[in-house]
């Protein structure tokens, strides 16, 4: 099959106080139609400076240096602004990293969406706003019809997480780049809202450029993992193959990470004092997408929290602390 996006030896720089610096460094790849590629890397590794490029939306200060970014065969790494306007949004949707900043705050959110639909002439007037309330409720706004006209400051952070996601989604691009589209969020939202990006972008075929600095989420959501340290990549393959099997040191480490702590407060409610919560081999698995495997997250934990105590969990990322509290909490 013909990769819709191709990346050739991309490289990019950045110019900071006269001096030129590289971000990204001979990065290749390729993504086929309707396929989830995630990449994966620690903070500052140009995961973002590449979906930039690639859209050719990069800061002033920052340029290509090389290399090609081929998209349905043509190269956009040499395409004329008027051509990448016609490309962003109907050809290569954005969810960018940070909604807060990507959301003009003076403008109601139903104008906003409705806009996209009107710059790529896909529906004007009425039509797009009854468009724009048909996104929402497709991205699980409730009440989407009243929501329409209020401003990004009304929204919690999960809806204006949605509402970028409805965004990038409008004009049914064939490529959506979703830079970390939940990090904001807590586990159980986050879960939701990547299930029904994932439910959307099946519907339509769309192929996903997921980011995102959550190895076990890669794994679990994207067909093939990329792994990027310090601008370059140092891993590709198939998710399952580079959980079950890094190749390289950074990837390694990556799997154990740091030592981070969470605590499970449980309320104190009146009564017996006794063991106010008692958890016995605990469980769960997630799917590991497309394989038919499964990553386990808790196995066989069991402990007591006796009542008006605060127990904490201790634990390396990824040892389970949230999947825990959250089977706990009810949150599956
Ligand atoms: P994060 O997970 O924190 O979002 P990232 O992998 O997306 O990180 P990038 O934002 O792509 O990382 O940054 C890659 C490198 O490029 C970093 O060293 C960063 O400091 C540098 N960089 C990014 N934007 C600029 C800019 N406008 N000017 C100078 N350097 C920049
Ligand atoms: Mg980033």
């Amino acid at each position: 099959m013909t990769p819709l996006l191709e990346i050739r030896d991309l490289s990019v720089a950045f110019r900071t106080r006269g001096r030129e610096v590289t971000a990204v460094r001979n990065v290749s790849m390729e993504i086929l139609p309707g396929q989830t590629v995630a990449v994966v890397g620690e903070s500052g590794s140009g995961k973002s400076t590449t979906a930039a490029a690639v859209n050719r939306l990069l800061p002033g200060n920052g340029r290509i240096t090389g290399g090609q970014v081929l998209f349905d065969g043509r190269d956009l790494a040499t395409a004329t602004q008027r051509e990448m306007r016609a490309i962003r949004g109907a050809g290569i949707g954005l969810v960018p990293q940070d909604p807060m900043s990507n959301l003009n705050p003076l403008m109601r959110v139903g104008d906003q969406i409705a806009e996209a639909l009107e710059v790529h002439g896909l529906a004007t007037g009425r039509a797009a706003r009854a468009r724009v309330v048909e996104l929402l409720d497709m991205v699980g706004i409730q009440d989407a019809a009243r929501r329409v006209g209020q401003y990004p400051h009304e929204f919690s952070g999960g809806m204006r997480q949605r509402a970028l996601i409805a965004m990038g989604l409008a004009c049914r691009p064939k490529l959506l780049i979703a830079d970390e589209p939940t990090s904001a969020l807590d586990v159980t939202v986050q879960r939701r809202i990547l299930d029904q990006l994932e439910r959307l972008t099946a519907e339509m075929g769309t192929a996903v450029f997921l980011i995102t600095h959550d190895l076990a989420l890669a794994a679990e959501r994207a067909d093939v993992v990329v792994v990027m340290y310090e601008g370059e990549i140092v891993e590709t393959g198939p998710a399952a193959g580079i959980l079950g099997e890094p190749a390289h040191e950074y990837t390694k480490r990556l799997l154990k990470a740091v030592p981070s702590l969470s605590s499970v407060r449980v309320a104190e409610p009146a009564g017996e004092p006794r063991d106010l919560v008692v958890v016995e081999g605990l469980r769960k698995v997630f799917p590991i997408r497309g394989t038919g495997e499964e990553l386990t997250a808790v196995d066989g934990v069991s402990f007591t929290i006796p009542r008006g105590r605060t127990v904490s969990i201790v634990g390396e990322s990824g040892s389970g602390k949230s999947t825990t509290a959250n089977l706990l909490l009810g949150l599956d």
